[in-house]
C-alpha cells in the first residue's frame, strides 16, 4: 500500500514541469471555453474556481496563439555567449486597514491584500528586441479584482523561463530587491528556484565606485546616457501611476508598460557606460571556447599597461583599448628567491 502511495507521489513529481502551474487538463479547457466565445473571468471561474485568474488565462492563449497580444514581444535567440539578460520588475502595493498615515504598525491581521509582481520588461544584451509582461488582465475595476489576491502566475513563468536561460542579469538594486521579489513569488507559487546566474547590479557598482548626488535610475541615465533615459513622469505622477493601474485604467497600463521597458533600454546603457570602473565583473573569458580575453565591453583588444601587485606577488597588467577596464594576468612574476625574501605585516 504504501509502495504504491510512493510511487504515485513520485510519478506525479516527475510529471511535475518546471514552471507549468497550469496543467495541460486546464489549458486544454481554457481553449475550448475560448473558442466557445466565454470571456477570460468566466472561464477562470469555471478552470480555476474564481474569477481572478484571468492574467493566467489570457497567457495560456496567448501561448497558444488564441488571443492577439501585441504587448509581448516573441524572444529571439541569444547572439553568442554568454547570455546576459537586462531585466526590471513592477510590483503592486499592500493593500491594508490602518488607523492614521504617520509611523502605522500595521498587524497581519489589518492586511487586505498582499504585493505581487505586476509587470516585467527584460532584454538579452545582443539583441535589440524588448520582451514585456503584465497583470492588466487581473484589474478589470471591479472591487474583487484590487481586493483579492493577484494573479501573477502567467507573467511570472515568462521571466522565470528566461532567468533560467541566463548566464547573467543585469539589474539595478535587483539584489535587494527585484531578484528577492521574484524568488518570493515563485516559491509563493509552487514554483522551482532557476538555474543560477551571476548578477551584475549597477546600483552596488554606484556604491562602490563613485559618490554620485543620486544613485537612482533616474539621476544616472539622465546624466550618463546618450541613447535612453528612464522616463521622467507622463500623465500618471508617482504613485498614480500604480493606482490608475489597479483601477484598470488602459492608458496607465500603457503608461507602466512604456516606463518599464526604458528602465530596461537605460539600464543596458548605463551598465555599459559604468563597468570599465568595476573589478568584480564576472570574466566573459570562460564562456567562449577561443583563447581571446573579451572585456565586458565585448573588445578583444588589450594593451599592456605596466604591472600590478599584491603583497606577494607581481602580474602584467592590460587595459582593454575600447573602454579603459582592467585586467591582470594569473601568473605570478616574481622568482621562487624573491617570493621566499618577502617580508609581511605582523597582524
Ligand atoms: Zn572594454
Amino acid at each position: 500500500m504504501y509502495v504504491v502511495i510512493y510511487v504515485l507521489r513520485l510519478l506525479k513529481l516527475l510529471n511535475r514541469k518546471d514552471v507549468n502551474l497550469t496543467t495541460k487538463q486546464q489549458k486544454d479547457q481554457i481553449a475550448a471555453l475560448k473558442l466557445q466565445g466565454m470571456n477570460h473571468r468566466d472561464i477562470s471561474e469555471k478552470v480555476f474556481g474564481k474569477r481572478t485568474a484571468a492574467s493566467t488565462v489570457h497567457y495560456v492563449l496567448r501561448d497558444r496563439g488564441l488571443v492577439e497580444d501585441s504587448r509581448v514581444i516573441a524572444r529571439e535567440e541569444p547572439l553568442g555567449a554568454p547570455k546576459i539578460l537586462v531585466f526590471d520588475i513592477e510590483t503592486a502595493p499592500c493593500l491594508s486597514y490602518h488607523w492614521g498615515l504617520w509611523q502605522q504598525n500595521i498587524g497581519l491581521s489589518m492586511m487586505v491584500r498582499d504585493w505581487a509582481v505586476i509587470s516585467w520588461s527584460a532584454k538579452w544584451v545582443g539583441e535589440d528586441k524588448v520582451m514585456y509582461e503584465d497583470c492588466r488582465e487581473h484589474f478589470d475595476g471591479s472591487a474583487s479584482s484590487i481586493h483579492e489576491e493577484i494573479d501573477d502566475r502567467g507573467i511570472l513563468e515568462g521571466i522565470w523561463k528566461l532567468l533560467d536561460e541566463a548566464d547573467m542579469v543585469v539589474t539595478q538594486n535587483g539584489k535587494k530587491f527585484d531578484v528577492k521579489k521574484l524568488n518570493a513569488r515563485f516559491l509563493t507559487n509552487g514554483m522551482k528556484p532557476p538555474s543560477s546566474y551571476k548578477h551584475i547590479d549597477t546600483l552596488q557598482i554606484a556604491k562602490r565606485h563613485f559618490a554620485f548626488t543620486s544613485n537612482k535610475l533616474e539621476f544616472m541615465t539622465d546624466k550618463f546616457c546618450k541613447k535612453y533615459k528612464k522616463l521622467k513622469h507622463g500623465k500618471f505622477p508617482g504613485f498614480e501611476l500604480w493606482k490608475q493601474c489597479q483601477l484598470g485604467n488602459a492608458e496607465a497600463w500603457d503608461e507602466m508598460e512604456e516606463y518599464n521597458m526604458y528602465d530596461v533600454l537605460s539600464l543596458e546603457e548605463l551598465v555599459f557606460i559604468l563597468a570599465p570602473w568595476s573589478n568584480t565583473l564576472p570574466s566573459l573569458d570562460v564562456y567562449h571556447d577561443g583563447l581571446d580575453n573579451v572585456c565586458f565591453c565585448g573588445n578583444c583588444e588589450w594593451e599592456h599597461d605596466g604591472y600590478a601587485y599584491s603583497n606577494l606577488s607581481k602580474f602584467v597588467r592590460f587595459k582593454c583599448t575600447n573602454c579603459g577596464a582592467e585586467r591582470r594576468g594569473k601568473t605570478n612574476l616574481l622568482t621562487k628567491e624573491k617570493r621566499a625574501s618577502l617580508r609581511m605585516n605582523v597582524t
